[in-house]
């Protein structure tokens, strides 16, 4: 599991405003996403060297709705079903509400470990305000003011101590770990069954131990492969709206877990901004990606390349990502893709040649003026990670720049490129 940290609370109690001090001042922002009512629902977060996400559900709850809401509180739940902590932030202010202990007895019913924050306690002299809390049940609460960051820093040693250690569920080895997303309806079960019924030997098959999840292990052409079955789950946990906050979130457990993420989508839509959004949080967390465009026998254009291109063309960012067509219903092409996702994993892995990179580094163009780039190394695969030092900082474009020429090169392909630069020392 993630390390995901929910803040729940009624409205209005500042938990957006902690959101912001967790994930945006004095922490470093990883990255960010645009989220369902509000600008930004989910972020990283660092303390004392360890990472986690950070997740608002505070656009879930609208202020003239109550939280008790069955609607929005079944929606809640599930979403702390994905997390690892919850933090049940309270207004120190108003005091003691009570939709404060509904959502305490939600917590203890979920079972998820959680801490009370009371926020508001602007001044020393109010921290006896957040004493009346004791009675949601916790050995401790923690008064904070999020507006001023007071207090927020015993929250975070806290919340280390609940957190799991970050390691992560590391899979047996050479098994390619695959994880299949993609909207509901997009076909994700009909390959999964095509790929299963076709000629391979399916090695073990078990429900997942975490939360009834499918892991089929199965060998293809050498290759290990388990498949996390994530549509199992969804028609499992029938949620409604809003889809997009639990897709994000459910993404973001899932994706830690494994190697590449084949991310399917149909012949009609191409590439929706929810999935814009996962593939960017796929490429973030230095996964491999590959994109198939599933019911090609439906559609009117079929020619791969023009897909390629309009796809591209609505989301520059994928360029370096493989993208197939294939109809998973009548098995066209389903062996070419798992060969491409044979092929995105091995590049992951690739080291690539010490010396082409040097000729590479002695034939680029120059950064720009008076700037030398001095050195190009690689310092880590899977995802493929260099460092670029050079005598003074390089722009966003000469980085860009880099990575093509990178790609051009080592191809790569279907990983995404992490440059660190570092400015040399001359002494
Ligand atoms: P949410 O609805 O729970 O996300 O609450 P917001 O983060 O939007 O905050 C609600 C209001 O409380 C805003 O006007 C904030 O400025 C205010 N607020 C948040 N944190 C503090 C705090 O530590 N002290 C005080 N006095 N006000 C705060
Ligand atoms: P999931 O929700 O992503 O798991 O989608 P399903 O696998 O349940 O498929 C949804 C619907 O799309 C079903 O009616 C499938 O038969 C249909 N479907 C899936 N793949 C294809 C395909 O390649 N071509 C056509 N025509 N229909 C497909």
């Amino acid at each position: 599991m993630a390390n995901i940290v929910v803040i729940v609370g009624r409205p209005n109690v500042g938990k957006s405003t902690l959101f912001n001090r967790l994930v945006g001042k004095r922490l470093a922002i990883v990255h960010s996403m645009p989220g369902v009512t509000r600008d930004r629902i989910y972020g990283s977060a660092s303390w004392d060297g360890r990472q986690f996400e950070v997740v608002d559900t505070g656009g879930l709850v609208s202020s003239d709705e109550s939280f008790v809401s069955k609607k929005i509180r079944v929606q809640v739940e599930y979403a702390l079903k994905e997390a690892a902590a919850a933090v049940l932030l309270t207004d120190g202010r108003s005091g003691l509400h009570p939709e404060d202990s509904h959502i305490a007895k939600m917590l203890y019913r979920v079972g998820i470990p959680f801490l009370i924050a009371v926020n508001k306690i602007d001044q020393l002299k109010d921290a006896d305000r957040a004493n009346e809390f004791f009675v949601l049940g916790r050995d401790k609460v923690l008064p904070l003011s999020a507006e001023h960051g007071t207090g927020v820093d015993d929250l975070l040693d806290e919340l280390l101590k609940v957190l799991p250690d970050a390691a992560l569920e590391a899979g047996p080895e050479n098994v390619l770990r695959l994880l299949i997303l993609g909207r509901p309806n997009v076909g994700k079960s009909t390959l999964l069954n095509t790929i299963l019924r076709e000629d391979r030997a399916i090695v073990d098959e078990h429900p997942g131990t975490t939360r009834d999840l499918l892991t089929i292990t199965f060998k293809y052409e050498n290759q290990m492969f388990s498949i996390t079955d994530s549509a199992g789950l969804r028609k499992k946990a029938k949620v409604q709206a809003p889809i997009e906050f639990y897709s994000i979130l459910r993404a973001i457990n899932y994706i830690d877990r494994c190697d590449v993420v084949l991310l399917l989508t149909d012949a009609t839509e191409l590439i929706p901004n929810q999935d814009k959004k996962i593939a960017q949080l796929v490429l973030t967390k230095g996964k491999g990606l590959l994109l198939a465009v599933n019911k090609i026998d439906l559609a009117r254009k079929t020619n791969r390349s023009e897909i390629s291109a309009l796809i591209h063309q609505a989301a520059p960012f994928l360029k370096g990502i493989p993208i197939m067509t294939l109809s998973a219903l009548k098995g066209t092409r389903v062996d070419h893709l798992l060969t491409k996702v044979v092929s995105v994993y091995q590049e992951g892995q690739k080291w690539v040649d010490k010396h082409t990179l040097q000729q590479i580094v002695d034939d680029l163009r120059p950064p720009a003026n008076r700037v030398r780039l001095i050195n190009l190394k690689q310092i880590g695969h899977a995802p493929p990670s260099f460092i670029a030092v050079a005598s003074r900082p390089l722009s966003t474009e000469y980085i860009r720049y880099l990575e093509n020429q990178l790609r051009n090169y080592f191809g790569l392909e279907g990983n995404p490129i992490m440059i660190k630069t570092r400015i040399a020392s001359f002494r």
